[in-house]
């Protein structure tokens, strides 16, 4: 782990801001795309009867390749059709994709997809209430840390620009919802002595969260202190907290010799 954060600190800004200008290329690619396709593809998709309504998994493979060869485009990656298919079935089972950009693509690719289904399904939810003349705030009784839109586990939690009220926000669909205002987003654990706030001087307005009780961890953005334009940027820029998380729960496990 140490390692990993030494390599961080020697890749410094440069290596970040040409991230950021990549990422902003793509992230172009994505809304002509968006704008060009809308649902086209989607429109057999259906919700499913409970959450999550769209798991990322279900998504179409030929709307899935068809952004994702896009964006290999952008970057002047060359990469067939099978292999390509080949890539997503090893990635829906679950197995780490070993090719960086390949991966990285794909889960822009699955950022830009889920954002629509996500309009979609708040559209066709805004319709029905609108016709029952009433309008419900969203319910918290989906108990879980995966995104009610898409299942993806959350990652992120903010607090609210105008009350400091607490929210999930999913990095997959950009879906969000209310949760407890103090404890674990992952397993619910309130208990005070159970979770670490980390802070860095070079992160402010957010605190990583360390779950004792459940040996996960998520970040906390303080939206009152600042300004996020966009949060999966957010959450790339600010990877050597989860490092530090991570070495932080290692040293721990070590201490109370959990972990050989
Ligand atoms: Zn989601
Ligand atoms: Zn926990």
């Amino acid at each position: 782990m140490d390692k990993t954060m030494h390599k961080m600190e020697i890749a410094g800004d440069t290596s970040l801001e040409q991230a950021f200008q990549t990422y902003c290329l793509l992230n172009e690619e994505v809304r002509r795309w968006q704008d060009e396709r809308g649902s086209f593809g989607m429109e057999e998709l259906s919700p499913a009867k409970t959450p999550p309504y769209y798991p990322f998994v279900d998504f179409p493979e030929i709307v899935v390749l068809e952004l994702w060869k896009r964006l290999n485009q952008v970057i002047g990656l060359i990469v067939s059709e099978a292999a390509l298919r080949e890539t997503w079935k090893r990635f829906k089972n679950g197995q780490s994709l070993s090719e960086p950009e390949l991966s990285s693509n794909l889960q822009i690719s699955l950022t830009g997809i889920a954002h629509l289904l996500r309009a979609r399904f708040m559209k066709t939810k805004m319709d029905a209430e609108n016709n029952q003349g009433q309008v419900h705030p969203e319910k918290t009784a989906y108990e879980s840390d995966a995104c009610p839109i898409c299942g993806e586990h959350a990652t992120l939690s903010i607090l609210a620009r105008s009350n400091g009220q607490r929210f999930i926000h999913c990095t997959l669909c950009g879906h969000e919802w209310p949760t407890a205002r103090v404890g674990c987003i992952h397993c619910g654990s309130e208990e005070a002595t159970e979770q670490s706030y980390l802070q860095s001087e070079e992160f402010p307005g957010i605190e990583l969260v360390v779950c004792e009780a459940c040996g996960q961890y998520f970040k906390e953005l303080d939206l009152r202190t600042l300004a996020v334009a966009d949060f999966i940027w957010e959450d790339v820029r600010t990877l050597p907290l989860n490092y530090a998380a991570e070495q932080w729960l290692a040293d721990h496990a070590k201490q109370s010799g959990n972990i050989q």
